[in-house]
């Protein structure tokens, strides 16, 4: 493929200048970038383009800043002119009234057998890029989308698409690259730094957002932030936006462009009910040096032209810095893109197209053969070396971030354990009774399900009262916890064995019926008969328990009904000589 990028600095410039040979319209494709957003200049750039491209597909989109040769500029007018050997271009514009079936449409017009990618750019303001790039997944989810929201300087009145047809101020522009040959590659860094707990989704419609953890999401802000983020609200999410965490670990920022009276947010890009989300910051060194990390990656891939589709409020958050982010990529390609208000995103791993925020995303395409290329080991970023932690407030956040993190995963662990000690009894370490009974009614429920057996044995030592009276409560504990440890040792894993009085137990032996629990319980009872405990002055106590095993049946409503059962049993193997194990 021959890539042609110019940059413009003016309309007259364009129109003075602008001049394409007669390329094959099949096999070429014509992206514009337009920094002139109002109506009327849009028309003139879209006029000239379409007099001087001999019926060459083109699609453009106003943005929020230009991408160009590793740089960002502002007002200009960028092209590129892609004239592809093997892959063929299928354009369109599309203006349904529901998004969701505008993005069908676009699909079900433009994919073809051999589609490779696809290069959207949709009206910035009044189109939900979701339910576009929804409605394109439900016809093809594995085809990469790339492109982004069209902008408008930051001014957020009005944004533009346009190709031969017209200048469009609603719906999208699209062009498919079909080949057999054409290699695509997509990436996204955001680096936007997490800090705080998860929290979660509850209350939300589509991009209107409600509530967080059953907290009006204005406050949620101002719980966490402090006072002034939350009244300066939405302009300081553009430092502090919600980052969704989504199954497969792909960070998303769903940045905050309103804020309504009632304290709800308009994100950019859809939330669910259940989204897991985090408040996040942007760190600018993780920022760069992940560019840094990536180039390698960029590299490997041997592009021929990489295309960047970075959101209009990073470029605002990294103000002069952007560039660092930007240089690199003239290593590895040319390069040349446009800031959007929102960008698209292709997941290989899960075959996803997202509609994301302050992030950037890369389209990288090449096509030569892709069995020539190997990663170049010799490739050296000379940048890779910097030490971009120089920067002392910097330090002072990351810092105060991992101490924020790390109380909360301090008090989370805290918290676990807490709960974890209120199940268990403090002498034995098994669970108590409260707990048992709570894993009873599960498990109980599972059996029924399953159509397993369950059954239960209860114990109790015998005589012990007189092992209190003869050698002292204390060692009276001491048997209780050698006739706890005994209980685990001869059971399996998935026995629920607890302490359910002061010297009585209580198991649960899942998958397991009554003759599998009585031969369990003489097993207990063997294994404690021959116990020895050596008292600290040298006398040997040796003791006995009486079991009463039961299974659970199909009528028991509660575990007490067949653990009442168990205890009968119990309370026959007492009366009957101790030392016993009898089936109820
Ligand atoms: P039986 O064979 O009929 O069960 O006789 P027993 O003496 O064991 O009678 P019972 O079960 O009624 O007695 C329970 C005794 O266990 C009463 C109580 O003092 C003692 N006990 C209960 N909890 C603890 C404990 O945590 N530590 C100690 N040392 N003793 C306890
Ligand atoms: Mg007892
Ligand atoms: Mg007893």
């Amino acid at each position: 493929m021959r890539v042609t990028n110019i940059q413009y600095r003016s309309i007259e410039e364009l129109e003075n200048n602008f001049k394409i040979k007669d390329l094959d319209a099949q096999k070429s494709l014509i992206q514009i970038f337009s920094g002139f957003v109002k109506e009327d200049e849009v028309k003139k750039i879209q006029s000239i383009i379409k007099d001087k491209s001999h019926n060459i597909p083109f699609i453009g989109t106003t943005t929020s800043g230009e991408i160009f040769e590793g740089n960002s500029f502002e007002n200009t007018i960028d092209i590129s002119i892609m004239e592809f050997e093997n892959s063929t271009v299928k354009q369109g514009y599309f203006a349904d009234e529901d998004d969701y079936k505008m993005g069908q449409h676009i699909a079900t017009s433009l994919f073809g057998d051999n589609t490779k990618a696809m290069i959207l750019f949709i009206e910035g303001l009044q189109t939900n890029g979701n339910d576009v790039l929804d409605g394109i997944s439900s016809v093809d989810s594995s085809i990469p989308v790339a492109g982004g929201l069209a902008g408008d300087n930051g001014y957020i009145v009005k944004t533009f698409i346009f190709d031969a047809n017209g200048v469009y101020s609603r719906g999208s522009v699209a062009a498919s690259l079909n080949s057999d040959r054409l290699n695509v590659f997509t990436q996204y860094q955001l680096n936007w730094q997490a800090i705080g707990k998860t929290m979660t989704v509850t209350k939300v419609e589509k991009n209107r957002l409600y509530e967080i953890d059953g907290l009006n999401a204005s406050e949620i802000y101002k719980k966490y932030l402090g006072e002034k983020i939350g009244d300066d609200l939405p302009f300081s999410a553009t430092e502090f936006p919600l980052l969704k965490i989504e199954d497969d670990g792909l960070e998303v920022c769903r940045v905050i462009s309103h804020k309504f009276d009632d304290g709800s947010l308009l994100t950019v890009g859809n939330l669910e009910v259940g989204d897991k989300v985090r408040l996040a910051f942007g760190n600018v060194d993780l920022i760069l040096s992940d560019t840094q990390n990536n180039i390698k990656k960029y590299h490997s891939f041997q592009p021929e032209v990489i295309y960047i589709y970075s959101c209009a409020g990073r470029r605002v958050f990294l103000q002069s810095e952007i560039s660092m982010e930007l240089n690199p990529f003239n290593k590895i390609a040319p390069n040349i893109g446009f800031f959007t208000y929102g960008e698209i995103y292709h997941n290989e791993k899960d075959d996803r197209n997202s509609l994301l925020s302050m992030s950037m995303t890369i389209l990288a395409l090449s096509e030569q053969d892709n069995t020539k290329k190997y990663f170049d080991k010799d490739f050296q970023n000379e940048d890779s070396e910097k030490n971009f932690n120089t920067n002392k407030h910097f330090l002072v956040l990351e810092a105060l971030t991992h101490l924020s993190n790390t109380v909360i995963s301090e008090l989370e662990e805290a918290r676990k354990q807490l709960k974890e000690q209120a199940n268990r009894d403090y002498l034995t370490g098994l669970y108590n009774r409260r707990y048992f009974n709570e894993i009873a009614q599960e498990l109980i429920y599972i059996s029924k399900r399953e159509k397993k057996p369950l059954s239960v044995i209860m114990l109790d030592i015998d005589k012990f009262k007189k092992i209190n009276d003869t050698y002292g409560h204390s060692t009276g504990d001491d048997v209780i916890k050698v006739l706890s440890n005994t209980i685990i040792e001869t059971g399996r894993e998935s026995d629920v064995v607890s302490r359910y009085g002061g010297e009585e137990f209580a198991l649960l032996l899942p998958f397991t019926d009554t003759k599998g629990a009585y031969n369990l319980a003489e097993k207990i009872r063997k294994n404690v008969e021959n116990k020895k405990i050596i008292t600290h002055d040298g006398q040997i106590i040796r003791f006995t328990i009486s079991l009463g095993v039961a299974s659970v049946s199909k009528k028991d409503k509660s575990i007490e009904q067949s653990l009442n059962r168990a205890d009968e049993a119990l309370y026959d193997a007492k009366n009957s000589g101790r030392n016993r194990v009898v089936l109820h």
